[in-house]
């Protein structure tokens, strides 16, 4: 027997037509190129996400033909979020920060048609254009007199003479809401980068999770600020749950630095920010240096790479700001986990809370996780055993766009490439990646572990471990350091620091002071380049 509802299909349509009625003054706070603040509301957000689809329907595009987006996170990235998966077009969001040979590839590859781009962007444009072989259309999204009389690309329109005349009105289709919606090339590090490819379905099913109090916890009440950008695993679907609940939406545009971003918080009166473990140092940088306080911001999610415990600290105890850990992946649209409390834990003291508040966290509702041996054998939640995390769930791939890559899961599970530990209430523990594990005389040494030590240290800004050829040990840890400006530590102070802190085999065997770690796309520390930078070094005493 089948049960008696409505059959209506998850659209993501369905969110801002929501936002527009239910929240309809709820405001949209952008920070612009051009570096004035724009504001306005979701009224406005689905009056001109319609115009923008009624625009996309005269370019005589297919159902599901991919439009590009290379931008900042703004108001006008936020209407072709709606405006282009709510008309039946996949938005392709684009790095920026990938090589113009790579942006070149992605577009073909992705087979885009339309590409919208921040002026900030043109160069890149300017450099690319001639070899993306099936873009028809070039929007930059900015005003028509903004747009440059010599901009050298060919046929160039402004976003508001394009979407200008259109009427808004316009009534969302209503399709298949597997129909893919959204797609984001994987920054992977070995072969052709691969695109996830989000459908309708998937990314509800997502905003709907992200939002539950044990995840993100955000409701009418929240002013958010998505540091993590919307050409990154669409901003982790905050734009998404912020329509669901009509959450004011405050967007920094270009300006990442630490002062910026604690003036939007501050001004804006921001109470959650999302971002990566890097654009929190700054600003704790900016706010140490300048004695600031928040007077709003009550709780950050943090993740991409693994949150150093000094940061968890400085946030909860200088700020009064609690740290949402939280771990995923592009393939995961991409929320896995988000580390929230217990009742059980209430009564623990803070040493105690902060253990568990370290950990990647538990899997939200709709992820399944587990552990595995190198026989696939699945291994105890205990906290110790640690193994290759697989995850399956309803925004998880089940392969990549074009079907490259192969295929991807293992008995309907998706490796990860992360090492874990699950403890038995259920909180997931990055160890990590599984390139990038030590294995020092038989024994793997986390390499997150010996960072998260040195990041402790008040004078290092940034730490990344790398294990080194040994020949009696196989390998072992040293650890590349970039000190704070102005601030000293030697190489025997550092080895000194972990004193106490870790197994003496665990304790690094050297330090290297570093200039720079080199830092990917999307934040994440590139072991590989960091190897290739130290390839000479050699091992005391080797
Ligand atoms: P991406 O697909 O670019 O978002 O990268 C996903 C990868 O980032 C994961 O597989 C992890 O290796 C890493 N990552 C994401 N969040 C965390 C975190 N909180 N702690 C440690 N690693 C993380």
């Amino acid at each position: 027997m089948l049960g008696l509802m409505q059959k209506h299909q998850l659209m993501i349509s369905s969110l801002i037509e929501f936002a527009e009625r239910h929240h309809g003054e709820g405001e949209v706070v952008s920070r612009r190129v051009e570096g004035d603040i724009h504001r306005y509301t979701y009224k406005d957000v689905g009056y001109r996400a319609r115009r923008v689809a009624n625009a996309l329907d005269k370019m005589n595009l297919a159902f599901s033909d991919r439009i590009a987006t290379l931008a900042w996170n703004g108001y006008r990235h936020l209407e072709l979020y709606f405006g282009v998966s709510g008309s039946g077009k996949v938005l392709h969001t684009l790095n920026p920060r990938l090589h113009p040979d790579q942006i070149v590839w992605i577009v073909n590859h992705a087979e885009d048609q339309v590409v919208c781009f921040d002026m900030t962007f043109l160069p890149i444009i300017q450099a690319v254009q001639s070899r993306c072989t099936t873009v028809k259309h070039w929007i930059a999204l900015c005003d028509a007199d903004k747009l440059p009389a010599d901009s050298g690309v060919l046929g160039l329109q402004s976003y508001e003479a394009w979407i200008g005349t259109e009427s808004s009105e316009y009534t969302w289709p209503e399709f298949d809401e597997n129909s893919a919606s959204s797609m984001c090339y994987t920054s992977g590090t070995t072969g052709n980068p691969k695109a996830a490819l989000y459908s309708h379905r998937s990314t509800m099913l997502h905003a709907f999770a992200g939002a539950l109090p044990d995840s993100l916890n955000m409701s009418a009440r929240d002013c958010v600020l998505p540091v993590v950008p919307m050409f990154h695993v669409n901003a982790w679907g905050l734009p998404y749950s912020a329509a669901m609940t009509g959450a004011k939406l405050v967007f920094p545009g270009p300006a990442m630095d630490g002062k910026s971003i604690y003036e939007l918080i501050e001004n804006e009166k921001v109470t959650f920010a999302a971002g990566v473990p890097t654009v929190w140092q700054m600003m704790l940088s900016h706010m140490q240096a300048g004695k600031l306080k928040f007077s709003t911001l009550n709780r950050t999610v943090i993740g991409g790479s693994a949150c150093p415990p000094a940061m968890i600290t400085a946030f909860n105890d200088l700020y009064g700001v609690e740290v949402l850990h939280a771990w995923g992946m592009t393939e995961m649209s991409p929320l896995g986990t988000v580390c929230t409390l217990k009742n059980k834990h209430a009564s623990l003291n803070s040493e105690e809370k902060m253990k568990v508040r370290l950990k990647q966290g538990r899997g939200i509702y709709g992820v399944d996780m587990k552990i595995v041996d190198e026989s696939g054998k699945s291994l105890p939640w205990d906290g110790k055993a640690y193994g290759d995390l697989l995850v399956r769930g309803p925004w998880i791939i089940s392969e990549y766009f074009k079907g490259e890559g192969g295929a991807p899961l293992v008995n309907g599970w998706f490796p990860t490439g992360d090492v874990a530990t699950i403890d038995a209430d259920g909180y997931m523990q990055i160890t990590d990646r599984s390139k990038d594990v030590i294995k020092s005389g038989g024994e793997w040494i986390s390499s997150i572990d010996v960072e998260n030590i040195a990041m402790a240290h008040p004078a290092v800004a940034m730490a990344a471990c790398i294990g080194m050829k040994h020949p009696k040990w196989d390998e072992r840890p040293i650890i590349a350091v970039v000190k704070k400006t102005g601030a000293e530590v030697t190489r025997d102070e550092l080895i000194a620091f972990y004193d106490g802190k870790t197994a003496k085999w665990q304790v690094p065997d050297d330090v290297v002071f570093v200039d720079t770690i080199p830092l990917g796309a999307t934040g994440k520390m590139q072991k590989a380049k960091l190897r290739e930078m130290l390839h000479d070094y050699k091992l005391p005493g080797t």
